[in-house]
């Protein structure tokens, strides 16, 4: 790595490997499924992995090759292995870590997806999974079991923004031989760097904060060392989670305003979530950067920054949701989040509706639970547009 020296801000517009005959300023898209080898020795040699030539897009490009190098950069990792989604990007983590037999402990919280494929599809092949809530730690303890290859975490939660302790959680598996992964996808590694902690393997989905512009779905797994990184980058490989040129493209001209966006977003989540606190149509607010909040301080040790997501209730529970959707003008009325646009979602009524009432309790998905991810607007437009909305909910 060849920046490994200089600042974060620096390595989002420097850092990543890329050589271009023509001296490009920007990484150009190759837009080409294969490569033509200067002989057959060549060819040998890139097959025997004795060359550093490209073959085939799904195995490497160089245009996903200079995100992939960038993000680990980022992340101090190893290596990364960019995927078409987040989804690829879990998929290439519980492929690679789990085995027939195996057991996985995953935040109770994690993305919905996550948790679902590991009951239907792992389960199918004989992979079993507890989800406990890690930010008690002798939960996780407590689920511990002589085949337990894999501890997932997810911190911040989502949507209820729970702070696992990952320093703790990291020696607590490690003790037992069991590897951490993390998806950080909530933070990026400009808030939060999991291997720094002693995690084994960070993952994101770049569709959110990374990319950051709302016009591109993609993911990426970093490896702390190369052994990891091999095994998690033939599962990529083979089963074809691969991310396409045009993708990477995007995403490098994305990331490069990572900080600057993350800071204006979370200085006006800071001011948003202090206003939503003191209304009186809201019983509680979430927001890891307030005193409120029950893990204040540990965020305050383990994250760089507080983020921009914020989840608040109600008072008047789904009905209120349900209005305070339609009353809205500047929040686009949206899943995902980490982008430029402000996005406000109800899970009740929206992505946890067909979640049993018993399955919503158990994740924290109370009828009046707002999510509010935070853009780059103007903050007194956003807190204007809040105003009106909720004197009509
Ligand atoms: C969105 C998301 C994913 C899945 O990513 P996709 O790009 O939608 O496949 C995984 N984890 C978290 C925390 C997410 O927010």
């Amino acid at each position: 790595m060849k920046n490994k020296n200089i600042g974060f801000n620096s390595k989002l517009i420097h850092g990543g490997e890329f050589n271009d005959a023509l001296g490009s300023a920007t990484v150009p898209i190759y837009q080409t499924s294969t490569f033509k080898f200067n002989s057959a020795e060549h060819g040998a040699a890139c097959f025997a992995g004795e060359s550093d030539g490209y073959i085939y897009t799904r195995i490497g490009n160089p245009t996903i090759h200079a995100l992939e190098t960038l993000l680990a950069e980022l992340e101090n990792g190893f290596g990364g292995i960019a995927t078409s989604s987040g989804m690829g990007a879990v998929n290439t983590v519980y492929g690679a870590m789990l085995s027939q037999g195996d057991h996985i402990i995953s935040s109770a919280a994690v993305y919905g997806p996550s948790r679902v494929v590991l009951e239907t599809y792992y389960k199918k092949f004989g992979i079993d999974s507890s989800f406990v809530n890690t930010a008690d730690i002798e939960e996780v303890r407590r689920a511990i079991r002589p085949e337990t290859k894999l501890l997932y975490i997810e911190t911040p939660s989502n949507p209820t923004i729970e702070i696992t302790d990952l320093k703790a959680c990291c020696e607590l598996a490690h003790e037992f031989g069991i590897a951490v992964a993390v998806d950080n996808t909530f933070c990026s590694p400009y808030l939060q760097r999991p291997l720094e902690l002693g995690a084994d393997i960070v993952l994101h989905s770049l569709t959110k904060f990374i990319n950051g512009h709302a016009d591109i779905v993609g993911g990426v797994v970093v490896a702390k060392d190369e052994a990891l990184y091999k095994k998690l980058r033939s599962v990529m490989v083979t089963l074809g989670f691969n991310m396409d040129p045009h993708q990477a493209y995007l995403v490098i001209r994305g990331v490069k305003t990572l900080s600057i966006r993350i800071d204006r977003a979370q200085e006006s989540a800071m001011k948003i979530a202090t206003y939503l606190e003191n209304h009186p149509k809201i019983s509680w607010v979430r927001f890891p950067g307030l005193v409120s909040h029950p893990q204040h301080e540990l965020a305050k040790t383990q994250m760089d920054g507080f983020g921009s997501m914020i989840s608040f209730e109600l008072k008047g529970g789904i009905e209120a949701g349900r209005k305070l959707m339609n009353s809205v003008q500047m929040a686009i009325l949206a899943v995902s989040l980490g982008g430029v646009e402000t996005l406000i979602q109800h899970p009740a009524s929206m992505t946890h509706s067909k979640v049993s009432a018993e399955g919503k309790e158990k994740a924290g998905i109370t009828d009046g639970l707002v999510r509010y991810s935070v853009g780059i607007e103007d903050v007194a437009d956003l807190i204007a547009d809040l105003e009106q909305a909720l004197e009509k909910s």
